[in-house]
């Protein structure tokens, strides 16, 4: 009996640090106690202790209070403390591979990326190079006197719960056992499809601290919609990627837009992809074809051309924000979701053209007028889902802190 009364009392301690966590990074000010007693429901005695079990393990720092309060003691605000825990987040992509770590305050402590042609890449050497980048990135945080909470592996295809990647085929790679490369066994991260890590890394104080207002809030809901050589996607509810009962939902660079179309890589004609991912806008414009369109070089000639008002290039953009918009519009009807936010491609272009696809989404709505879509540029832009894989390691934290904490 005894046991069993230890282990409730530690999933509730557990739990409520967990929350008080939350609270703390989604936190637009700067919270006090007294405030997160109020904030969470949790008694005044209970969050004493609490925040005193943070502290000691310097998770925790009181601030400067914030001037004196008429009656008793003066507000005194509590802060995550840097310098102490932080997630790392691997990720391969089609341009190359990489890793950054993460302090739960917010800060980047470092940030690796290589840059590579990754068609047909080689799966052995290229986790072989991440390993040998998470070593020595593992090594030099223990000498700052980091403790690492957790990691998260980002990767552009299917994933399953039992670390396999079905398939990615912007990489040419089909059917890997994730476990048999040594950085995942050693690491054990969770592993993610970009666009859904992209999407997280979105999220305001989903596992670091929070830096002002952003596009939404935390418990806000959200389409997310990356274009790069293929078009990620995920659904945001209530703060939460929705990921389906086998965790392959929101593929929406694969909703169909013409039964008669092209045939996709996926096997479907008409995709999104085949009118708005990169590789697809570069061939159809007739700047390069094959392998050679999904390279960078391609992409900006193809942005160049644009500006420039030729004509073919013109063409091919209006179409990808017709069938974006076609998606988009389809998305919110099903999901009844307002608010849109666009990654990757889209940034190197206008802003006009992001304002463009929402004046065209709005009306596409069938809750239009009565709901007006935003369809907007994320707000993390600079490699997302590497920062969202950061995330996912650090939340391992945020979920678990006792885990991680010494008592007495
Ligand atoms: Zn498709």
């Amino acid at each position: 009996m005894t046991s069993l009364r230890r282990i409730n009392q530690d999933d509730l301690r557990n739990h409520n640090l967990s929350v008080v966590l939350d609270s703390l990074l989604r936190a637009t000010d700067q919270l006090s106690r007294a405030d997160l007693a109020k904030e969470t429901g949790l008694t005044k005695a209970t969050m004493s202790v609490l925040v005193s079990l943070l502290m000691d393990n310097g998770v925790l720092e009181e601030g400067v209070p914030a001037g004196q309060s008429l009656y008793g003691r003066p507000s005194i605000p509590l802060l995550i403390r840097g310098g102490q825990l932080c997630g790392i987040g691997l990720q391969v992509n089609t341009d190359g591979y990489g890793i950054a770590v993460l302090d739960i305050n917010g800060t980047t402590v470092d940030e690796q990326w290589v840059d590579a042609d990754m068609t047909n890449a080689n799966a052995d050497e290229v986790f072989r190079n991440l390993d040998e980048l998470a070593k020595s990135q593992e090594a030099s945080l223990d000498r700052m006197g980091y403790t690492l909470v957790g990691s998260g592996l980002a990767l552009p295809g299917l994933v399953t719960d039992d670390l396999r990647l079905l398939g990615a085929r912007n990489l040419g790679w089909e059917q890997l056992d994730l476990k048999t490369f040594d950085v995942v066994r050693r690491l054990n991260p969770k592993v993610d499809n970009e666009a859904n890590a992209a999407a997280l890394a979105q999220i305001p104080g989903y596992a670091t601290q929070r830096r002002g207002i952003g596009l939404v809030e935390p418990t806000d809901s959200f389409i997310y919609l990356s274009t790069d050589v293929g078009i990620g996607g995920a659904v945001v509810r209530d703060g939460h990627v929705v990921r389906g009962d086998h965790g392959f939902g929101g593929e929406l660079g694969h909703v169909s837009v013409d039964m008669r179309g092209p045939i996709c890589r996926c096997g479907r004609r008409g995709c999104l992809e085949v009118y708005a991912g990169r590789r697809s806008m570069v061939s159809a414009a007739g700047i390069a074809s094959s392998d050679a369109a999904a390279t960078r070089e391609s992409i900006n000639e193809l942005i160049d051309h644009w500006r420039q008002r030729d004509s073919k290039a013109v063409a091919v953009v209006e179409k990808a924000l017709e069938a974006m918009a076609s998606v988009i519009a389809s998305i919110i009807n099903v999901c009844d979701i307002d608010t849109v936010m666009l990654g990757g491609l889209w940034a190197h272009f206008e802003p006009d053209l992001i304002r463009r696809i929402g004046r065209m989404v709005r009306p596409q709505a069938l809750s239009y007028p009565e709901v007006q879509a935003r369809v907007m540029m994320a707000d993390v832009v600079a490699r997302p889902a590497l920062i969202g894989a950061a995330e996912v390691g650090l939340r391992n934290f945020v979920d678990n802190p006792l885990e991680f904490l010494e008592r007495e």
